[in-house]
């Protein structure tokens, strides 16, 4: 009976012990499961956020090396003796402007020796443009000129209907007249606020001679407009589908002009009352006798650097909500 007694008894010990492991066990699976995941994702965060550093940081260092390869002499010249890039570009005031300007100067900062001189279309210089420009830490020339009133697009009048930009440049171009020596290496090229460019145009336009040409991308109704090059290497006509006759059938992003063959034509001037298309033949034929003259870039022009980008007419239909309410608009006190 007692040994009975015993057993039993051993029994419901070990079943207790057994009970209290499981026990321990379920908990410490439990709370060591929650602390350990909790740590984990920490862990795992900051690893993530290290490695999108580093992995950033690597993209940076590849971009450098590029461009010091590009340099003559691997980089070791002063990016003072490079060709000087004068780079002209009209703007106008619209809900978009800053946004334009701003990712426009974050590409113009990354180019070595480049001046931009950028004109506003209004009868004053505007704080926008200026702040943004003092901001930048460029080397800016910041003019303004504006478009006469006839000549200005009408609200919703399609904008191909007149010629844009045209008052702007012509002032730019004065001001290289006045304030550049004739004698100066570097090249002019337009660059409008709306456009897209890589990096790499600016290296192809730096050292042109007389006149540079290269595609751009989503224009003129197509994927890419561009001259057309033949087995020796010259341009022999044009890859356009709109108005193909034109003598330099190619949008104003598509070629640089070197400042001493500018000088050789120096009176010249952008008009308003010019056929539709034709003010970069116009302007083109100034500098350029024929097509064989001109420099072929962007390897044999089968390249894409800048893209003829438009931003869509911003949607603010919500300001005249807030109007019609008497309420003051979204940005009071806050530059957009
Ligand atoms: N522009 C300007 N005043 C205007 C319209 C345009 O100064 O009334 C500028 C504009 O900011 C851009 C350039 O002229 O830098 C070309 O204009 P847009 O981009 O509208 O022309 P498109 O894209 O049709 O060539
Ligand atoms: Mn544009």
């Amino acid at each position: 009976m007692q040994e009975t007694m015993t057993l039993k008894n051993k029994r419901i010990i070990i079943y207790i012990v057994i009970l209290i492991f499981l026990l321990w066990g379920i908990k410490g699976i439990w709370w060591s499961g929650t602390s350990d995941a909790k740590s984990v994702s920490l862990i795992s965060e900051t690893t993530l956020r290290q490695e999108n550093l580093i992995s950033s940081l690597k993209t940076e260092v590849a971009r450098l090396q590029l461009q010091l390869t590009k340099c003559p002499h691997g980089g070791q010249d002063d990016v003072s003796n490079l060709p000087i890039i004068y780079a002209i570009t009209p703007t106008h005031k619209r809900p978009v402007q800053k946004a334009e300007l701003t990712r426009l100067s974050h590409t113009l900062m990354l180019v070595p020796n480049l001046r931009w001189i950028i004109v506003e279309d209004s009868e004053t210089k505007t704080d926008v443009v200026a702040k943004l420009l003092a901001k930048s830490g460029m080397q800016f020339i910041h003019l303004n000129a504006a478009t006469p009133k006839e000549w200005k697009l009408r609200a919703k009048e399609p904008r191909w209907n007149k010629p844009r930009g045209v008052i702007q440049r012509n002032a730019a171009l004065q001001w290289i007249r006045d304030n550049v020596d004739p004698g100066t290496d570097g090249v002019i090229y337009f660059v409008d606020d709306d456009n897209s460019y890589s990096l790499e145009v600016f290296d192809e336009m730096r050292n042109v001679k007389g006149v540079g040409v290269w595609p751009v991308g989503l224009v003129g109704g197509l994927l890419v407009e561009r001259p057309k090059v033949n087995m020796l290497g010259k341009v022999e006509g044009w890859l356009t589908v709109w108005s193909p006759q034109r003598p330099f059938a190619i949008d104003m992003a598509g070629f640089a002009v070197n400042l001493k063959r500018f000088f050789q034509q120096s009176d010249w001037k952008f008009a308003y009352e010019v056929e539709k298309g034709y003010q970069e033949s116009i302007f083109l034929q100034h500098f350029v006798n024929s097509l064989d003259e001109l420099e072929v870039k962007a390897e044999n022009c089968t390249k894409v650097y800048v893209w003829h980008t438009r931003t869509e007419a911003v949607n603010l239909n919500q300001e005249d909500v807030l109007r019609k309410k008497g309420k003051p608009p979204s940005n009071v006190g806050i530059e957009v």
